[in-house]
């Protein structure tokens, strides 16, 4: 295998994002998975609009569009006042050619990138191929991959860190994750229940504030996902446990319980940053470099803003630019992640917790009026963090 290429560590969504955009710049890269196989694992089910854009430059926006749904509103309500406000993406629609929500598994991503650049030549893939050391000097990068007890070096130019939040590659330079884990944890619930029936009016994305146990509804493709924060003393077991998923539900419609439930999956929360996103020739993106809540829906969206800023850049280096220009990654990438995105999911989940009268209040001020509404919309959507991003650096 040639050095002459970016080596990439993991194949999730901002992994294989940055993946394609550089093979699509005339850049060869090699994709070192850990697993056998791409990931299954049910997590981000929202893509904002800005992300379906950046995607749409790939070729992946029409087909994850073909097996999502789009939610061109989103809406608030509190178990006390019901329905707060509803706001619709066609407000902002000048600014994006997707004005929506696409309610999808981050897993159909993973595998219609894959499956687009499978046979392009400065693409290759290898699997069971977990990175577990990371050595630079002025001229590249040396991985080592460590499989079945033997050690193998892989060498490139330059090394984007895709490895999720337990970060080998983030670990390996000795980069700080500052700071904290809530004390909560996140169970999110799956039903084929048909909320629509009951619930008048019902968005397929509804954020429910309640002091005491506040949740949200997404609609998936064939499922709902409702998601509770936990933060009783109950074990991790008993948390997962039918029972407890049940009475849970019971508390999201009155008078109707005993929910079919799919699945059932425990997350603990974060929100953490890393203090650098780039160490001389290697870049941290997505879960490697931050964490966060999930309310907003920010994690994976804010990963693939990166690869995209961040493959862009190094590509542009790669034909000839001043490498000055992929200093402007960290600035651009890192400020807004502690700008925009710490800070918001973090006040996400202050208004859910809240009984809602003066979070109320606020929504019922902003859709009074227009430019405060689209002003909200451009937040939302997260395009107003790429033109923060953009005056950063
Ligand atoms: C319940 C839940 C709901 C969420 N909902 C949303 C949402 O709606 N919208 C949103 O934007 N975000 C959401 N998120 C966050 C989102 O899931 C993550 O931000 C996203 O998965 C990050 O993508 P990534 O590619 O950076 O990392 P990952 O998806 O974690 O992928 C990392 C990849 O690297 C591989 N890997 C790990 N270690 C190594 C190694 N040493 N060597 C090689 N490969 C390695 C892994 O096998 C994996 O394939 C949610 C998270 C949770 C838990």
């Amino acid at each position: 295998m040639s050095e002459e290429r970016v080596l990439i560590a993991g194949a999730g969504p901002t992994g294989l994002v940055a993946a394609a955009h550089l093979a699509h710049a005339g850049v060869p890269v090699t994709v070192l998975e850990q697993g056998s196989d791409l990931s299954e694992e049910s997590r981000a089910s929202t893509f904002h609009p800005p992300t379906l854009d950046m995607l749409d430059d790939l070729g992946a926006a029409a087909p994850l569009i073909a097996q999502g749904l789009k939610a061109p509103t989103f809406q608030y309500r509190t178990k006390k006042h019901g329905l707060l406000a509803e706001f619709d993406f066609a407000a902002i629609a000048d600014t994006t050619k997707h004005p929506y929500r696409l309610q999808c598994e981050q897993s159909k991503l993973t595998r219609i990138l894959h499956g687009l650049m499978q046979s392009h030549p400065n693409f290759e893939m290898r699997f069971d191929s977990p990175v577990a050391g990371v050595e630079q000097d002025d001229a590249g990068v040396s991985v080592t991959i460590e499989r079945n007890g033997r050690r193998e070096a892989v060498r490139g130019r330059y090394l984007i860190g895709a490895d999720g939040a337990s970060s080998a590659v983030r670990r390996s330079l000795g980069i700080e994750f500052e700071g904290f884990t809530w004390p909560d944890r996140l169970l999110v619930v799956s039903t084929p229940f048909d909320f629509f029936s009951i619930i008048p009016d019902l968005s397929s994305v509804s954020y429910v504030a309640d002091p005491q146990r506040w949740y949200f509804l997404l609609q998936i493709p064939g499922l709902w996902r409702a998601m509770f924060l936990v933060n009783e003393d109950a074990s991790d077991e008993r948390v997962q446990t039918r029972e407890f998923a049940q009475s849970l539900m019971a508390g999201v419609v009155p008078g109707v319980s005993n929910y079919e439930i799919a699945h059932i999956t425990l997350y603990k929360v974060h929100q953490r940053v890393a203090k650098s996103f780039r160490q001389g020739r290697t870049f941290l993106i997505g879960d490697a470099a931050h964490i966060n809540n999930p309310l907003g829906g920010m994690g994976m969206n804010g990963g693939i803003h990166d690869a995209v800023n961040l493959a862009s850049r190094l590509a542009a280096v790669w034909h000839g630019e001043k490498t000055e220009e992929i200093d402007r990654y960290d600035k651009q990438r890192r400020g807004v992640t502690l700008e925009y995105i710490q800070k918001y999911t973090i006040q996400n989940k202050k208004n859910l917790e809240s009984s809602g009268d003066e979070f109320g209040a606020s929504l019922k001020a902003i859709k009074a009026d227009a430019a405060r509404t689209r002003e909200y919309l451009l937040r939302v959507s997260m395009i107003a963090s790429l033109t923060r991003a953009s005056e950063l650096g």
